[in-house]
């Protein structure tokens, strides 16, 4: 089976000699030497101060709502994974939905201002598949609405917009390291801050809210990861150049072959260096993406729908808003295999079923 992606697995013996260093020590979480180890890498590989590795991609995003005293309306993105809304809601807040722009697929910087209300808070944006929103215009009316802004970077590890990662911008932004991202460490995530004064406040919102047994300051939450974990992202980390350049040759590869007069595919930002991280193809029509869709698992191969269904339009949202090109997109698109490993002839095969089916 080819399926949208494949885990990146390190050397067995490089993990197993974490492995024993964990068993020698007896020590296996609540912020461990591994971890602290992974955490110093990953602010050095990423050139950032403030950084702080968790349980996973969606806990990260509870606790930067947490940490930043967000309440009411939450401005956020309909083309995400759910996870994005869901933590809104998790933390109580409304998450109210503009539109994307058609050819970024992030959300649409332009309409932003017209969904605050009174009760607006702060504005939740995603990078989608690490391409980075219109930061400045977001900057900007934050600024001007004294609004927090939270960016959802689950899919940005290892781009840099401006010669500087893309995690570092906004007043905090998330990753997730899931086994299905470009960088992981089997389940994992990271708080990326811009606020040194938040420093103590994430490191206890992260474990429990108190320090010590004498010290409960924060309504904290369980958002460690393991020395397990780290292992692994230790394992990984210094992997990512030439993952990110097989995935590139990847890339290349489907831009040379599908049909781009009948597809299309998101615009990413000019200034980026990209990682690579997903494959997303827009189909003509439902219709047509359906019959591709079909005529690739008689193959046995596995895309995705992602982002599937448009998150405005999922029942549980306490509003439903419109957003016509979020929901139009959403019902066309696919994110085809992409990983290591993936071979050339498969790449061929997979962007000839798909060119053989562009008609309805
Ligand atoms: C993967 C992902 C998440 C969730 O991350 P987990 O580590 O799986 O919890 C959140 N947002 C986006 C955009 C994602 O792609």
């Amino acid at each position: 089976m080819i399926n949208v992606t494949k885990t990146f697995l390190p050397d067995q013996e490089k993990y197993l000699q974490y492995v024993r260093e964990i068993w020698e020590r007896g020590y296996v979480t609540n912020n461990g030497p591994l971890l602290q180890e992974l955490e110093a890498q990953l602010k050095d590989y990423l050139q950032v101060d403030h950084l702080y590795f968790c349980g996973n991609g969606t806990i990260v995003l509870q606790i930067a709502i947490k940490a930043l005293e967000i309440t009411g309306e939450v401005i956020t993105t309909p083309f995400s994974y759910v996870a994005t809304s869901n933590a809104i809601l998790w933390e109580n807040c409304t998450p109210v939905f503009v539109d994307i722009d058609a050819k970024t697929f992030n959300i649409n910087a332009d309409l932003i201002e017209a969904s605050i209300t009174q009760a607006t808070t702060a504005i939740l944006a995603t990078h989608v598949y690490g391409n980075p929103c219109d930061i400045e215009k977001i900057e900007e009316i934050a600024k001007k609405h004294n609004l927090k802004v939270i960016y959802d970077a689950a899919h940005a590890f290892g781009v840099k917009y401006k010669n500087r990662s893309l995690l570092s911008y906004g007043d905090l932004s998330t990753c997730s390291f899931h086994a299905t991202k470009v960088f992981h460490t089997t389940e994992g995530g990271a708080l990326i801050s811009n606020h040194p004064e938040l420093d103590r406040k994430l490191a206890l919102l992260r474990a429990f809210g108190h320090q010590g047994d004498e010290h409960y300051l924060y309504a904290g939450i369980n958002g460690k990861n393991s020395e397990f974990h780290a292992a692994m992202g230790l394992c990984n980390l210094p992997h990512v150049p030439e993952i990110i350049s097989a995935r590139k040759e990847i890339f290349d590869a489907y831009d040379s072959i599908l049909n781009w007069d009948i597809l299309f595919k998101p615009a990413m930002h000019p200034e980026i260096e990209y990682n690579y991280a997903y494959y997303p193809v827009v189909f003509p029509s439902e219709e047509v993406m359906k019959n591709v869709m079909e005529a690739l698992r008689v193959e046995d191969i596995i895309p995705r729908r992602y982002f599937y269904p448009s998150l405005n339009t999922l029942s549980f949202m306490p509003r439903q808003i419109a957003c016509p090109v979020s929901e139009d997109i959403a019902v066309r698109v696919l994110s085809l295999p992409l990983y290591v490993g993936l071979p050339y002839s498969d790449v061929e095969r997979i962007s000839n079923i798909i060119n053989s089916h562009l008609l309805p």
